[in-house]
């Protein structure tokens, strides 16, 4: 039956847009962090929208699986191939079909690189504020998948407020073209909601119209050192009220992040280490000197009503890129706890610091040795954790996700604020969803998606 399907494949593909197990690269196989999936039945690479409705319509009519893969960037584990599934990548999908300056939008296809999006547009005076760390990898078509927030949430909100129109093709192959331009669009359900976030569970998404903003004249970004929580939730009310709509970015460090990145940047920290918080502050407006003078004014009032104890100003592009350079170094900080367990979690500000040493006394039960290392976009609720798993106690990894999930749930929060469940979390979705919510979740996939051929099993446990 494979053999049959992939002729059909090969007929509307060519062989460009379809490699058999044999010719399978490795990096279909294995995401950034270097997980490893299985081996596929086939990788295909549809051009367009029209070959990914072609090959899911054969795909579906066999009840063949369907994999989905962007930039493999995903921290979810939701893209890598299970035995016997066919990879569909929208690598060749990977042009930007227009830009309208006037409306403040772009038309792109699902593969285009979210870098490549950025620097396209930005000599044109505008920009695509969804950023993040994967930036150089991820795709269009997976930040909408997986609804990504990363730095600027604060300001411009996460990708599903950036994307006014969407095209997604449906398990059977039929295509859906919601990609119109159009900011209001009341006309029922709005459909394109539903593949934003679904993480490619309820369809492909192929092309999109997303907004763009005038690109800001000035950036700038300072560094505090904030003795406790109390004052970390103070600043973030000064700082609110002193920039307001020029607050890009508030990301703050535990110690136990701050004094690991510092010792990895091998020169000398911005500011010492030995404070409880270290508040990455950015904020970026239209007119330079007014920016500046702002900042400076919000940085002043902090220190002088004790909210902050040590504070930088960055005074160039290369100092912004070195403050910036201490948060960027996430993966390699929480590396030096490896074997780790990750988290990507939603609290209320309001209670994250009794949720934190909840975490701490939760974790320190399953093992006295886990010792956990902790940042986060704090103004969007976002907390990242990363948890010491004793190497000799491989059992501890289970115990340490219950532990957190178990005091998640306790504080109402959710157990991913931005990667998604994928594969790695679908044993804890009912601690942030309802059994009600997920039997609509279920209804959904079901009614789009009746041979569940389009990423099977992820997001649900079997
Ligand atoms: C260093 C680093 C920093 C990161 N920082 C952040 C951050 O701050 N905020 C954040 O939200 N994420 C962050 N991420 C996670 C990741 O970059 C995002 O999840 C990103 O949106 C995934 O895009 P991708 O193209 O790599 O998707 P993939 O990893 O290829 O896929 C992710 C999921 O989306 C599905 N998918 C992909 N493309 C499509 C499509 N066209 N149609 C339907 N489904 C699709 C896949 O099947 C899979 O389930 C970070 C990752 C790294 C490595």
């Amino acid at each position: 039956m494979s053999s049959s399907v992939l002729s059909a494949l090969h007929e509307v593909l060519g062989s460009r847009g379809l490699l058999a197990a044999e010719s399978v690269d490795e990096r279909y196989l294995v995401d950034v962090l270097g997980n490893r999936g299985e081996p596929p039945l086939a990788v295909i690479r549809p051009a367009d929208t029209r070959q990914v409705s072609a090959a899911l319509a054969i795909c579906h009519a066999a009840g063949r699986p369907v994999i989905t893969q962007g930039g493999r960037t995903g921290l979810a584990l939701g893209q890598l191939p299970r035995a016997g599934e066919i990879v569909l990548s929208t690598e060749r999908m990977n042009a930007i079909e227009e830009i309208d300056p006037d409306a403040g939008t772009a038309t792109v296809q699902a593969g285009v690189v979210l870098q490549a999006l950025q620097e396209k547009v930005e000599p044109q005076g505008l920009m695509f504020p969804l950023d993040l760390g994967g930036r150089g990898s991820c795709t269009i078509g997976g930040n909408i998948a997986t609804n990504a927030g990363g730095n600027r949430v604060v300001r411009y909100g996460m990708a599903r407020e950036l994307v006014l129109g969407l095209e997604a093709v449906l398990a059977d192959g039929t295509v859906l073209d919601g990609l119109k331009p159009l900011l209001k669009n009341n006309t029922g359900p709005d459909l394109k909601q539903l593949f934003i976030g679904s993480e490619g569970v309820l369809g492909v998404v192929t092309r999109a119209v997303v907004r763009l903003f005038p690109l800001p004249a000035d950036r700038t970004v300072a560094l505090c050192a904030v003795a406790d929580f109390g004052r970390v939730k103070a600043l973030l009310r000064h700082a609110r009220a002193g920039l307001a709509g020029d607050l890009t970015a508030f990301e703050v460090m535990w110690d136990s992040y701050y004094d690991r990145a510092v010792t990895l940047l091998g020169r000398a920290a911005p500011i010492a280490p030995g404070r409880a918080y270290h508040v990455l502050i950015e904020a970026c407006g239209t007119e330079a000197a007014a920016l500046a003078d702002k900042v400076e004014r919000m940085l002043q009032g902090a220190l002088e009503q004790e909210i902050v104890a040590d504070a930088v100003l960055a005074k160039s592009g290369a100092e912004i890129a070195q403050l910036w350079k201490v948060r960027d170094l996430a993966i390699e900080a929480s590396r030096l706890l490896d074997p780790i367990v990750p988290f990507d979690v939603s609290v209320p500000i309001a209670r994250m610091e009794a949720f934190v040493a909840e975490v701490q006394a939760a974790t320190k039960a399953v093992d006295p040795r886990c010792d956990l290392l902790v940042f986060g976009h704090l103004a969007d609720g976002n907390l990242h954790l990363a948890v010491h798993q004793p190497p000799d106690r491989p059992e501890a990894f289970h115990a340490i996700e219950q532990a957190v999930y178990g005091v998640v749930g306790r504080f109402r929060g959710s157990v991913s604020a931005e990667h998604g469940i994928g594969w790695l979390k679908r044993e804890y979705l009912q601690h942030s969803r309802s059994p009600a919510e997920i039997a609509v979740m279920r209804t959904l996939k079901t009614a789009l998606d009746p041979r569940n051929i389009l990423n099977p099993h992820r997001i649900f446990l079997p």
